[in-house]
């Protein structure tokens, strides 16, 4: 059976594109309903941008602290705590990174299903739409503004709540907002972009959809972190479009390895995604002899350090628990390595590449 992509509502795409979310939301309220706002705590001491923000009537802006990725805790409180004081709500706004995006998604499903997100980790559990939910990156290169899933940390794994209740109904795409991110930061996130590209692109899963989207922001990506000497006026928009064209080609197709191995660190020692893909990158020439050769290229490139060693010395027990949590993402190896996946990457050999980080 062929795929059927539920995708995003609707998009607006452009710089100053904030400013029309007023009037966007303003056919989004219900009676006096508020709408709530999950805003990145980096925008917290930028009153200028907080200014931009359509507040009317009982909304609320919370501030969420992002320094670690968000957890099922994390949404499940948000959840009770929005409910609790506010009651029935127009819908959610999430602005900012990847993490931010997701917190929005999944708190915004869970406002209407039962029980606690912990309970939807997985691929197709959600059974009820959420509130409606805006998404409006202020950094590109996970592809989440796009996708239909929401990251979230839970108790026993790492695991999205991948469903078709989950895109946005509404995304702001406004590439003035990413003016503020620090480079290193920048590198990380699209490197995230870059990898999504070259894993659909390798991988089993791929199609002539999914391709179309991922050679265009293949190339993007190769002309942001290889080519261009300087990020320059239209590189913002550029990142942006390649983020959201390597969202749709995973979506249509799968990641692969880096991914795989990434949150199994970040289950167990809180890497971040974007970086613990960088640091899987670096040991899966096998995999991805091309890509591998030129992310080394982009991170000399950018001057970024790739961390080394964050294996050594780790409690077995840990090692093993990353061990379970990457294997536990069956359709991602199996994208790398077909059908038989199991029988090819053993926990052994998958140890074996962990240790090399
Ligand atoms: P992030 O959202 O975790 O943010 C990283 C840092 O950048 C934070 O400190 C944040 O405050 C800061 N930041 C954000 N916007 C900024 C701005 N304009 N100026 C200055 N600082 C800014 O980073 P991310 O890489 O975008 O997202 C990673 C998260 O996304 C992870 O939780 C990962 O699991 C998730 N993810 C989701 C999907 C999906 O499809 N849903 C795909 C890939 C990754
Ligand atoms: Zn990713």
């Amino acid at each position: 059976m062929h795929k059927n992509l539920k995708q995003v509502g609707a998009v607006t795409f452009g710089r100053g594109a904030l400013g029309q979310l007023d009037a966007i939301l303003a056919d989004n309220r219900q009676a006096t309903a508020p709408m709530v706002f999950l805003v990145d705590h980096v925008f917290h001491d930028r009153p200028d941008f907080v200014a931009r923000i359509p507040v009317r009537g009982r909304d609320r802006i919370y501030f969420v602290d992002v320094t670690h990725e968000p957890k099922t805790g994390d949404v499940d409180s948000l959840r009770d705590r929005i409910r609790a004081e506010l009651g029935k709500v127009s819908g959610l706004v999430g602005i900012g990174g990847g993490s931010t995006m997701d917190l929005a998604k999944a708190v915004a499903l869970m406002l209407t299903n039962p029980g606690s997100s912990q309970d939807y980790q997985g691929w197709d559990l959600v059974q009820v739409p959420g509130v409606y939910k805006a998404g409006v990156p202020t950094l590109s290169g996970t592809g989440a503004e796009v996708s239909r899933t929401a990251v979230l940390i839970g108790p026993t794994k790492k695991l999205g709540l991948n469903s078709d209740y989950t895109p946005f109904d509404q995304v702001v795409l406004d590439p003035d907002l990413l003016a503020g991110v620090p480079e290193r930061q920048r590198f990380f996130t699209g490197m995230d972009c870059y990898i999504h590209n070259v894993e659909s692109l390798q991988g089993r899963a791929m199609n002539a959809f999914a391709r179309a989207h991922a050679e265009k922001s293949l190339e993007l990506c190769r002309q942001l972190f290889l080519e261009k000497d300087r990020w320059d006026g239209d590189s913002d928009e550029k990142l942006m479009m390649a983020s959201w064209l390597g969202g749709m080609s995973i979506a249509y197709s799968q990641v692969g390895a880096a991914h795989a191995m990434s949150y199994g660190l970040g289950y167990v020692l809180g890497t971040h995604h974007g970086e613990g893909n960088c640091i899987a990158m670096r040991v899966l020439e096998e995999f991805y002899p091309d890509g591998v050769r030129d992310f080394r290229r982009m991170a000399d490139k950018a001057g970024v350090e790739i961390a080394e060693g964050i294996t050594a010395g780790l409690p077995a027990a840990k090692l093993d628990k990353m061990i379970e949590v990457s294997l536990g993402m069956a359709p991602l190896w199996q994208n790398v390595l077909g059908g038989d996946w199991k029988r090819q990457m053993t926990p052994e050999r998958l140890r074996a590449l962990y240790q090399r980080l």
